[in-house]
C-alpha cells in the first residue's frame, strides 16, 4: 500500500466511524425524547386518574347521601357519569400512546403491560390475539 492509498483508506474508516457515531447520537437523542415523552404522558394520565378518583369519591357520596336520606339531584349524577366516561378515554388514550412508545401492549386480561412480540401474558396467562 502506497502512502496515498493509506492516508485514504484511513480518511474512509475515520469517515465511517464518524458516521456510526453520528447515528448513535441521534439514536440516543431520539432515546431521550422518547423518555421524556413517556415521562409527559404518564403525568397527564396520573392527573386524569387523580380527577377520575376525585369523582369517583363525589358520585358516592351522592348515592351514600341517598341511601341515608337526601333527594338524589339527577343532573349532578349526569354531570359526574359524562366526566368519568371523558376521564376514563382519556385515561385509556394515555396508555395506548404510552403502550406504543414503549414497543408494549396492554393485556386484556389483567390490564398490565406486556412487550409487544409476547404471545402470552407472562402474569395470567392470557393469550394473546396475533
Ligand atoms: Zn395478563
Amino acid at each position: 500500500m502506497t502512502y496515498d492509498e493509506f492516508v485514504k483508506k484511513f480518511a474512509e474508516a475515520a469517515e465511517s466511524v464518524g458516521d456510526t457515531v453520528g447515528k448513535a447520537a441521534n439514536s440516543a437523542v431520539k432515546k431521550g425524547g422518547e423518555l421524556a415523552e413517556i415521562a409527559k404522558l404518564t403525568l397527564q394520565k396520573n392527573n386524569a386518574r387523580q380527577e377520575r378518583d376525585r369523582r369517583l369519591i363525589s358520585l358516592g357520596s351522592l348515592v351514600y347521601g341517598a341511601h341515608a336520606g337526601a333527594e338524589l339531584c339527577e343532573e349532578d349524577m349526569e354531570k359526574l357519569y359524562a366526566e368519568l366516561d371523558s376521564l376514563t378515554d382519556k385515561i385509556e388514550k394515555l396508555d395506548e400512546k404510552i403502550a406504543k412508545l414503549r414497543n408494549t401492549k396492554t393485556c386484556p386480561g389483567c390490564g398490565r403491560s406486556v412487550a409487544k412480540d409476547y404471545g402470552y401474558c407472562p402474569a395470567c396467562g392470557a393469550k394473546f390475539e396475533k
